[in-house]
């Protein structure tokens, strides 16, 4: 099943737990399925960033409009996207749509020697922005993210450590959400206001559009010059390296629309709210005895979830694939008799028996091949979808046939030559440049200017 963002979207994602609307429009709810996926998550990513030093912080949701007027490149970006509320005897506050500002505000406060640096630093909020159109984890006016802001004393630090981010990133994507990844920098039309680069981490979903899942920014010293955020070196006036980047609950969004099948949602096994479902064939003693029994083993292992009885097995089994349980294990008569245990994986329909001995083995081979059955999946979606694009030409008629996918073209990477093409090919736009080698063999596609990049065309969410 080819998934787009209509009913069957919105209908696997709440039969499935994960998502109830709110009252506000562009609001969510994460009821507890919902939210557990967004702590496994979360407990990926903040225990890669402590392995880099990084240390969890929280900034306040509000931010004066005066202080965020002060960045102009900033606020130009952010404008038409902010939420602008009144305050105390009429003092105007923008609810964050990102929190640099409070950010730099803060580390020139408290920012006085070399010595303290690097600052290192993330946090986990909720960040608000006025969208027209909302989808559901993919654009919504209030979601939850993390934000990483860092400081380094030299340049070479700052680029080191978005070296390091990136991997983490990409490592996320690939090998947690198990979706295979196009990476490569922003173009100068796309990157983030007032950053140097911008580095990004997308994804190919099953309707051939790209999703921006991570961004990493680079902002050299810019925005410690305009925040005044500064240190004393030798008697020398110094301005920290900086960067910032982040990614959200569009995740779940990704995950969802890559992997999710006629009878509902499919996690990989690390992630998933519930990794095993445990489904009584009858309700008898002994079945009861030798279920207890296995609820036990499991404690403080797997998220599991013991069906409840009343309802018949078959329906049961149903709504353990709508909510994406990664193993069901059915027991019945026969499975108390011979100490075994029905298994099926929530990617295939197979029943496999297993002996009661071999069961922690079992799950873990099978974390593997569920893992790789979804990477590859993904992957092939990726390079079915993939069009080397050599000639102005061949993109043009690709274009009026309507094709989707991934569009490599030679591209000059000059605002200019991209707002133009930004106009007449709506609404295909640049994702990525894949390689930031000048290939000086080949000319621009679209404007013939004698050098060009190797980048990405695709439509995007
Ligand atoms: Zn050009």
């Amino acid at each position: 099943m080819m998934l787009t963002i209509d009913k069957d979207y919105i209908s696997l994602i709440e039969e499935g737990g994960i998502f109830s609307y709110s009252l506000a429009r562009g609001n969510f709810i994460l009821p507890p399925n919902g939210f557990s996926l967004w702590n496994q998550i979360r407990t990926f990513l903040n225990n890669s960033f402590s392995k880099l030093g990084i240390q969890e912080v929280y900034l306040p949701t509000f931010i004066p409009i005066s202080s965020f007027n002060k960045e102009k490149n900033h606020l130009e970006g952010f404008s038409p996207e902010f939420f602008l509320v009144r305050g105390y005897k009429g003092s105007e506050l923008i609810l964050r749509p990102t929190s640099e500002v409070l950010f730099y505000e803060w580390f020139s406060k408290t920012l006085k020697t070399y010595r303290q640096l690097p600052m290192l630093y993330n946090q986990w909020c909720q960040v608000f922005r006025m969208e027209k159109n909302t989808k559901p984890f993919l654009r919504n006016t209030e979601f939850l993210w993390q934000e990483g802001h860092t400081l380094h004393h030299k340049e070479k630090e700052a680029i080191e450590f978005i070296k390091d981010i990136f991997e983490i990133y990409k490592e996320y994507v690939e090998n947690i959400l198990c979706i295979s990844t196009i990476v490569g920098s922003k173009t100068q039309g796309e990157k983030f206001a007032g950053a140097i680069e911008t580095y990004t981490v997308e994804c190919l979903l099953p309707d051939r559009q790209c999703l921006q899942m991570a961004t990493v920014h680079y902002f050299s010293n810019n925005f410690s010059k305009v925040f005044k955020v500064n240190f004393n070196d030798n008697n020398k006036l110094e301005f920290p390296y900086s960067t910032s980047w982040g990614s959200s609950t569009r995740s779940i969004g990704a995950l969802v629309l890559s992997h999710s099948d006629n009878n509902g949602l499919i996690f990989p096994f690390q992630i998933s709210p519930i990794q095993i479902a445990i489904i009584k064939h009858k309700k008898n003693l002994k079945i009861d005895n030798y279920t207890d029994l296995l609820v036990k083993s499991f404690i403080g292992k797997y998220r599991f979830k013991l069906y409840e009885q009343s309802s018949q097995a078959s329906i049961n089994i149903k709504n353990a694939d709508k909510e994406g349980s990664a193993l069901k294990i059915i027991i019945g008569n026969n499975e108390v008799e011979n100490e075994e245990l029905s298994v099926s994986l929530r990617i295939n329909k197979n029943k496999i028996i297993v002996k009661k001995s071999d069961l922690f083995k079992f799950i873990k081979e099978s974390e593997l091949k569920i893992a790789n059955f979804l990477k590859n999946k993904s992957l092939k979606n990726k390079e079915e979808n993939t069009f080397f694009v050599n000639s102005y030409e061949k993109f043009l008629s690709l274009y009026n046939e309507n094709k989707q996918g991934l569009f490599i073209v030679q591209f000059c990477n000059t605002l200019k030559c991209e707002i133009i093409f930004k106009k007449k090919f709506i609404p295909f736009s640049f994702r990525c440049i894949i390689n930031k080698e000048i290939n000086k063999d080949k000319s621009c596609m679209f404007c013939n200017e004698s050098f060009s990049y190797s980048s990405i065309i695709a439509r995007s969410y």
